[in-house]
């Protein structure tokens, strides 16, 4: 899938945006530094401007130095000048004492310990050299990303575009989320997660009309969902009489990748091409969905975005309590991590239409195929929600 998705991804168009605006969007230029950061070497303390060859010793005070100046003299043998953090360090000196180990008395400062020379300032530049790259393309901009292109002084910032994502609801019992039910009737739920899924994971979601379980229906529909860069169908993709997507598809003549894979909530997922456009065909159970939204179609979103790694969130845990389940598939299921994410508790759940579950659930706790039983205690991977 991951090839696939790498092959048809092409380079994404770009966009200039404010920085500020460019929280989870996706970088498409090199980021380098502007200067040398720090750009002075910057105390990293309230305290004195030393020679670490003076202390212990008493020392006299010459002057001060707050963050936002520059002290014009230099500490020669003997001197010391009071400095605050943030402020460059002044010439001469090579080491800051914090101020909670000194006694200052008049212009003498009497200095209890030793000190290494480098001790409590960082130096011109040891976090980032001029011109050195600090943030390549590829790289997906959270709150420290955008805290360094205020750094290095990027109001603006060359972005991919978000990949437009069609969002295809399908069933003939799926009614919208504001309409009112007859008994018999289901609301559409799995667009609405689609929707939160794609735009989490960079991209641009599309909501399109429910396909009814025809024909005409389904085919008008998937056509304008493949005018987009990628296409993601619920329902319709399992072994019932009415689940016709698959040979829609194939009469438009897709390529099939796979149609169904060994992981559960999410078998029956269909991933392939048609008309030169990605398509998923995600199961319509809500769990379903959501969890091969999660494992398959999410990463594929963000690389379509121009990330240059989609990895999952992988984590371990300690189970709390014995777990059993037939063998042969990859389970995703629903859990709660401890606030401290040292434990992790399966939350009970009625299988793949139990939304209250994966509501509840703060995570997924992830079991291998190949085994059947889990002690109370054992470390197990863990998916966060
Ligand atoms: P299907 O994959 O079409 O056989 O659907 C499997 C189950 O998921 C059925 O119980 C459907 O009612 C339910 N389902 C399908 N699509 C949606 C949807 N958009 N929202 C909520 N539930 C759905
Ligand atoms: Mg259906």
């Amino acid at each position: 899938m991951l090839r696939e998705v790498s092959a048809a991804q092409g380079s994404p168009a770009t966009e200039q945006i404010p920085a500020l605006e460019a929280a989870g969007r996706v970088l498409a230029e090199e980021i380098t530094a502007d200067r040398d950061y720090p750009p002075f070497p910057r105390s990293a303390r309230d305290g004195f401007a030393v020679r670490a060859a003076d202390v212990p010793g008493e020392l006299t005070v010459i002057g001060e130095v707050r963050a936002g100046e520059v002290f014009r003299g230099s500490v020669s043998p003997g001197g010391a000048v009071e400095i605050m953090t943030g402020a460059p360090l002044p010439d001469g000196a090579d080491a800051v004492v914090m101020v909670e180990h000194t006694e200052h008395i008049g212009n003498v400062v009497r200095v209890s310990r030793s000190l290494k020379s480098g001790e409590n300032f960082n130096g011109r530049g040891i976090e980032a050299k001029q011109g050195s790259a600090v943030l390549s393309a590829g790289r997906r901009l959270g709150f420290a990303e955008i805290a360094l292109l205020a750094m290095v002084g990027r109001e603006c910032v060359t972005v991919y575009r978000r990949p437009r994502v069609a969002i295809l609801p399908t069933g003939d019992e799926i009614v919208e989320a504001g309409h009112a039910t007859e008994p018999f009737q289901i609301r559409n739920s799995n667009a609405w997660s689609m929707a939160v899924q794609v735009a989490r994971a960079g991209g641009d979601p599309q909501i399109l009309s429910i396909a009814r379980d025809n024909y005409e229906s389904t085919r008008g529909l998937i056509e304008q969902g493949l005018t987009h860069d990628l296409l993601l169908l619920s329902g319709g993709v399992s072994a019932g009489k009415y689940d016709i997507v698959e040979r829609v598809l194939g009469d438009m003549g897709a390529q099939f990748f796979f149609d169904r894979v060994l992981v559960q909530p999410g078998q029956p997922l269909v991933f392939g091409n048609a008309k030169g456009k990605l398509f998923f065909g995600l199961p319509g159970n809500p769990a379903s969905t959501m969890v091969t939204f999660e494992v398959f179609g999410r990463a594929a979103v963000e690389l379509l975005g121009g990330a240059a790694e989609a990895p999952l969130p992988l984590l371990q845990a300690r189970l709390t309590k014995d777990l059993r389940q037939k063998p042969g598939l990859t389970r995703f299921l629903p859990a709660q991590v401890s606030a401290d994410g040292s434990t992790v508790t399966p939350e009970p759940w009625q299988g793949s239409g139990d939304v209250n579950s994966l509501a509840r659930a703060n995570a997924f706790l992830v079991t291998e195929p190949d085994r059947e039983n889990w002690a109370s205690g054992e470390m197990i991977r863990v998916l966060l929600k």
